[in-house]
């Protein structure tokens, strides 16, 4: 029987280290597939055009709005962050957890349109462990920092929105949770009424034997 794979939200503030958990999950296992982002923020150093993210003029964005080819989109620090919609159809129907990256508003927005979607949210232990996580990534300016700071503080207000919270201190341990999690969902009486439905007529007709 074919399944189709389950869509999965990890969000957590800027420099919780999402990223870096979501990219140990995908080396470690092959049931995920990642979706790739549209944004229209510059590369960082090391970031590859259709890796990290579609890098895109506000014009393209603008336009792959009005083509509806996003899933959700959102507007952070100045920046827009969308994700297209082909490929996480695609995936689900493959068969495969399709891992969404991405920030509060959109999350909520995805949770609305699918309500099976299983929202994960990703913090350091401490607000004064995220300042330092983001001092030290040293990608960021002075201002950006302290915005991605004020940004977690409105975040922070919407964490009770999301299913499970995920302390990234161990990030091997943060990993395994997160695939424990996401694991454990399949095992859900709603995820299985296929099975259910097999195994009831499958009774029904031993029962007449
Ligand atoms: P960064 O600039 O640090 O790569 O990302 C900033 C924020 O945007 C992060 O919280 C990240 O999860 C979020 N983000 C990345 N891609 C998307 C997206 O497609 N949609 C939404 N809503 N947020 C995204």
């Amino acid at each position: 029987m074919s399944k189709k794979g389950s869509l999965v939200i990890i969000s957590g503030f800027s420099g919780a280290g999402k990223g870096t958990v979501v990219k140990e999950l995908m080396t470690r296992y092959d049931c995920y597939a990642l979706s790739v982002s549209a944004t229209t923020r510059a590369p960082r150093e090391g970031e590859v055009n259709g890796r990290e993210y579609f890098f895109k003029t506000k014009e393209e964005f603008e336009e792959l709005i009005r083509q509806d080819a996003l899933y959700e989109y959102a507007c952070y620090v100045s920046n827009y962050y969308g994700t297209p919609k082909a490929y996480v159809q695609e995936q689900l129907a493959a068969g495969k957890d399709v891992i969404l990256e991405i920030e509060v508003q959109g999350a909520l927005k995805v949770k609305e349109k699918n309500p099976e979607a299983l929202l994960l949210f990703v913090t350091p232990p401490s607000a004064e462990e995220l300042r330092n996580r983001l001092l030290h990534r040293g990608t960021e300016s002075e201002e950006v920092i302290r915005e991605r700071m004020n940004r977690a503080a409105e975040e922070s207000l919407l964490m009770d929105r999301y299913e499970y919270l995920v302390i990234n201190d161990q990030l091997d341990d943060c990993v395994t949770e997160v695939h424990q999690l996401i694991q454990r969902e399949h095992l859900r009486m709603e995820a299985n009424t296929d099975m259910v439905t097999k195994l009831q007529k499958e009774l029904k007709e031993m029962k007449g034997e």
